[in-house]
């Protein structure tokens, strides 16, 4: 066996190379994610929930003792577990067990479902989630509540559009809401209304939401848990091993530390609860901190505008399938402007969405503003989505600092129908991955579950390939835009790690690191891109314990 390494045998000095390993991952190909070329064959030694040494796997035999779980990876990628940027993660644990209208291609089929999801509930229990995707079906004609109202005579319903944007409430939602003829559109959203009657249709998008929202009752501290809990599952399967939770309530976060007590935590979690609610937030973090390494308060999160699927993502131009109309901010300039700057005078971290080319561009200045009057700070913005960015702002975000917290599964999905919306100029700098690390800007991936998949493997393809889900752009959509292996995956664990300032003990394989590792089923620096998709987790690691197994 050569001896050479190139990785070289690296070893904790700290807790002692002498010590015997609780795991050794061997026969991999090891990817430390500390830059974005190729994996090399070796092993990784795990202790103590730490990464204790890489090196070959004849180095690392002299950590094996007899407790040592030997774990052989077949020549699978070893890496750091995948971060997910930007989830619901709580939402998405309620909707492993919701209805699921992802998938359902046609209104008929959208009925069907519901339907047979009501007939498995009590009378007066809502139906929520769902995620329908109204592009999917023939002519694209929104749902309305008379679709439903047949089905589903003794629950309420408001389920979601895929983006979270829209929803569609049933006849007695409406009822329990009082929302009628006569109530007012709020400032910021939406309710869709009959063109003859002025009757609500059912569908409300962005801040016209909560109108039926907060008649839905609040989920028992058991119901959230239980959510949690599958959730967390969910994620060991797919090799999540941290995420970044947005728009994260304080019962989210009772209930993450309510896990993390009773040891059934196996994810990190940096959670942003609203920006509006900057100053309790910082009051928190003074009084009790911001929490440890399983569980912290991350920052804020706000929002610019809304999303390109519900025509409420904000553009300097107007919407190619709509004359004049240019989308809408969910606040005022002004008032954002002040949010984010009492939030990060409080030193807190500031995430705000924005898909429109305006909403980012308008945001891009604010950062850039508060940086400049509060002066130097590792304060570390993020945009969330950066889905639509003006040629002339891209290298804004290398320049500001700020993190472009990005989902390229939504690239292979939204690139089936987006040029319609925004035309054919717009959409070259859609999800602009290369543009944007090009010109300096770290990037950091997620999926916006339950908005999309979690798999991370995945997003991974999406941003290698970007080929659309309807097969329509084999050599990809904006092919241009097209990132490499490494540079995804990278952007999916150290990336990430920085964006929640966790790069000192994770998000890359080092010794001393936490021990949150991932193999996989094959070396995705040697798989087809065409084929990233199939690739499979075999193990999930967490804190140095093996929380998944295929
Ligand atoms: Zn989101």
């Amino acid at each position: 066996m050569r001896r050479h390494f190139s990785l070289g045998l690296a070893c904790l000095a700290l807790v002692g190379c002498g010590r015997t390993a609780d795991i050794v991952i061997m026969g991999g190909m090891v990817w430390t994610g500390l830059s974005s070329g190729a994996a090399q064959p070796g092993s990784v030694a795990i202790a103590g929930g730490k990464v204790l040494a890489i090196g070959s796997d004849a180095d690392l035999a002299r950590y094996v003792g007899p407790k040592t779980e030997r774990i052989q990876a077949n020549g699978g990628l070893v890496m750091p577990g995948f971060t997910d940027g930007h989830t619901h993660f709580v939402d998405g644990g309620f909707q492993l067990t919701s209805v699921d209208l992802r998938t359902a291609a046609t209104p008929q089929e959208l009925v069907r479902r519901i339907r047979e999801y009501a007939k498995t509930l009590k009378p007066g229990e809502w139906i929520t989630g769902g995620d329908w995707d109204h592009t999917l079906w023939p002519g694209q004609p929104l749902p309305r509540h008379e679709w439903i109202d047949s089905v589903t005579p003794a629950n309420p319903v408001f389920v979601s559009r895929v983006d979270g944007h829209e929803a569609l409430a049933n006849a007695l939602a409406l009822r329990a809401a009082g929302v009628t003829k006569d109530t007012p559109t709020p400032a910021g959203g939406e309710i869709v209304r009959d063109a003859k009657t002025g009757e609500p249709t059912g569908i409300f998008k962005d801040r016209a939401l909560d109108l039926v929202g907060r008649a839905m009752p609040e989920p028992s501290p058991e119901q959230r848990d239980s959510a949690l809990a599958r959730a967390v599952a969910f994620a060991a399967s797919l090799g999540v091993t941290a995420t970044a939770h947005m728009s994260a309530s304080w019962a989210d976060l009772a209930s993450y530390r309510r896990l993390e007590r009773a040891g059934r935590l196996t994810i990190r979690a940096a959670l942003y609860l609203p920006l509006e609610s900057w100053r309790a937030v910082a009051d928190t973090v003074i009084r009790s901190g911001a929490g440890d390494g399983w569980v912290k308060i991350g920052g804020l999160k706000g929002f610019m505008d809304g999303s390109a699927g519900s025509r409420t993502a904000y553009f300097f131009a107007p919407y190619s399938d709509s004359a004049g109309y240019y989308g809408l901010l969910q606040h005022p300039e002004a008032e954002m402007r002040r949010w984010i700057g009492s939030a990060d005078s409080a030193g807190l971290q500031v995430a705000v969405h924005a898909i429109g080319d305006r909403a980012n561009a308008i945001l891009l200045s604010i950062f850039d503003s508060v940086a400049r009057a509060h002066g130097p700070r590792d304060r570390r913005f993020r945009i969330e989505h950066a889905q639509h960015v003006r040629p002339e702002d891209v290298p804004a975000f290398g320049k500001v600092g700020v993190i472009a917290s990005m989902q390229p599964y939504h690239a292979i999905d939204d690139g089936r129908w987006v040029e319609q919306r925004i035309g054919p100029v717009r959409i070259r700098t859609t999800y602009a991955f290369r543009g944007l690390l090009d010109s300096g800007a770290r990037l950091a991936f997620g999926s916006d579950w339950t908005v999309a998949p979690l798999d991370p493997l995945l997003g991974v393809y999406a941003a290698v390939t970007r080929r659309t889900l309807d097969g329509k752009h084999p050599a990809g959509w904006v092919p241009e835009q097209k990132i490499s292996v490494g540079e995804a995956l990278q952007a999916y664990t150290v990336g990430n790690a920085y964006a929640t300032f966790d790069e000192a003990s994770r998000g890359t394989l080092a010794p001393g690191h936490e021990a949150d590792v991932v193999v996989l089923d094959r070396d995705l620096f040697a798989t087809p891109p065409d084929s990233l998709d199939q690739a499979r987790v075999r193990y999930t690691i967490a804190g140095g314990r093996v929380v998944y197994r295929r």
